[in-house]
């Protein structure tokens, strides 16, 4: 430009016309200028992914060189960035993990190879579907729907029966999510010898007990032929032997509750009747020791599911509250709804727990005081069968406690698991489950 002004100032030097031969020499280099731009824009507009923008001389050789190193930069960024996404998707191709990302909607967006084994999606076609079209179990469309996914969910997968996988769901960005699905059969079949050897072994124990205990009390009924030496001792086997059938009942009732995921009926329940019947049973059990029971029930509030597994449920946290409980103590039950759905909530003046065992109450076999917990009688089953009744209705165990006041066992459920209506309840006549 300074060449330009200086050649046009000495042409204006010689002819005499500076101004003239200043505008003519500006007017060729605004030419000049705009040929190059206009090369630049063609280039722009038409340029082929990898071509080179043109050769230019001066300020625009510069421009064009730039534009060069920087189209050059461009090209090595993205080549590193796709050699990782090859490298993402070879490995979770290889991955023998089903991995499935859902948009925000839940419809497919894409998975690897495992999920077509897994889960039988077909690559193109399943591509936008929704999820819940495709793997059509009910409990995965419940599990989807609720959005509560903390919890992993086993199901038998879509394309074969024998196939056992378990899904679990991330959510991630804009609420789309990512769905991971591991085959665990092997780990079900094990769960399954486990559950059917407790069963059988529990099965076939029972018939020798109740030989052995019916002998047992024939003796005790004839104590007078007995050499007194030996009555003692057989009383003390006779207690024992009860106690044993009742671990074997509750383990029996225990495997028959994790046969099935959801209970076999699944009737109105008169809740407030059961409870008063519970209540009258828990007055027997208290005898002398002359326990308060207050119940306070909402008549006209039912609920859908199994009798017997709810008779077995609340009798076995009512039955605890009398048998955790000092003489003269108090137990409340409490039965009713609100807006978040019903509520059981059984309320004692006892020992209670101290905070440390409330997470693995609800274990088989575990006592917080296992030398207490045999004077009561107790099989270490009781908490166990009650999360499994509670899970079967969609329902959760609530527990707090204060150790030398008290606890409270609360069960929550769904407001969909209630039945609700203003006539009053039937007569209830339901035995409870495996007693
Ligand atoms: P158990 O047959 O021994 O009562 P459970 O499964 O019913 O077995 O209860 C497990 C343990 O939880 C009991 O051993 C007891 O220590 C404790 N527990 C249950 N209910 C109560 C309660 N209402 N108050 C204090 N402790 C309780």
């Amino acid at each position: 430009m300074l060449l330009l002004v200086t050649a046009c100032l000495l042409i204006g030097l010689v002819s005499g016309h500076y101004g003239w031969s200043l505008a003519i020499g500006l007017g060729l280099y605004l030419a000049w200028t705009l040929k190059q731009l206009l090369r630049l824009h063609q280039w722009l507009k038409n340029h082929q992914p990898d071509e080179a923008p043109p050769d230019g001389r001066g300020l625009w050789g510069d421009v064009f060189d730039s534009i060069y190193h920087l189209q050059r930069r461009d090209q090595r960024v993205r080549g590193r960035l796709q050699a990782v996404i090859d490298r993402v998707q070879e490995s979770t191709a290889a991955l023998k993990d089903a991995v499935i990302m859902l948009d925000s909607d839940g419809n497919l967006e894409w998975w690897n190879r495992a999920a077509e084994t897994l889960l039988g999606l077909k690559t193109p076609q399943d591509s936008g579907q929704p999820v819940t079209n495709l793997v059509r179990h009910p409990r995965f469309k419940e599990y989807f729907e609720n959005e509560n996914y903390a919890e992993p969910l086993e199901i038998p997968s879509p394309i074969n029966d024998h196939l056992r996988v378990q899904l679990l769901i991330t959510r991630y960005g804009n609420n789309e999510h990512l769905m991971l699905v591991r085959d665990v059969t092997r780990i079900h079949q094990l769960e399954q010898m486990r559950k059917d050897f407790v069963a059988n072994v529990s099965h076939e124990l029972r018939t020798p007990l109740t030989v052995i205990s019916g002998y047992l009390e024939t003796l005790l009924d004839n104590v007078e032929e007995v050499n007194p030496r030996w009555v003692r001792a057989l009383k003390q086997m006779h207690q024992q032997g009860g106690r044993m059938q009742t671990l074997l009942n509750d383990l029996l009732l225990l495997a028959k509750l994790e046969a099935t995921d959801y209970p076999s009926d699944s009737q109105p329940v008169a809740v407030p009747t059961l409870l008063q019947s519970i209540k009258s049973d828990a007055k027997a059990l208290s005898g002398q020791r002359n326990h308060q029971i207050i119940l306070e029930a909402d008549d006209s509030l039912r609920l859908k599911g199994s009798e017997g597994e709810l008779r077995s449920a609340f009798s076995n946290l009512v039955f605890n509250a009398v048998k955790y409980t000092p003489d003269e103590g108090q137990v409340r039950i409490r039965w009713w709804s609100d807006s978040q759905g019903a509520h059981l909530s059984v309320q004692d003046s006892g020992i209670g727990i101290d905070p440390k065992h409330l997470p693995r109450l609800t274990e088989r076999f575990y006592r917080v005081d296992s030398s207490r917990a045999s004077n009561t009688g107790g099989t270490g089953l009781g908490l166990a069968i009650v999360k499994h009744v509670l899970l079967r209705h969609r329902a959760t165990l609530e527990i707090s406690s204060v150790p030398g006041q008290g606890s409270t066992f609360t069960c929550h459920f769904p407001p969909a698991q209630r039945v609700s209506s203003s006539r009053p309840a039937e007569p209830t006549t339901a035995k409870p489950l495996g007693k």
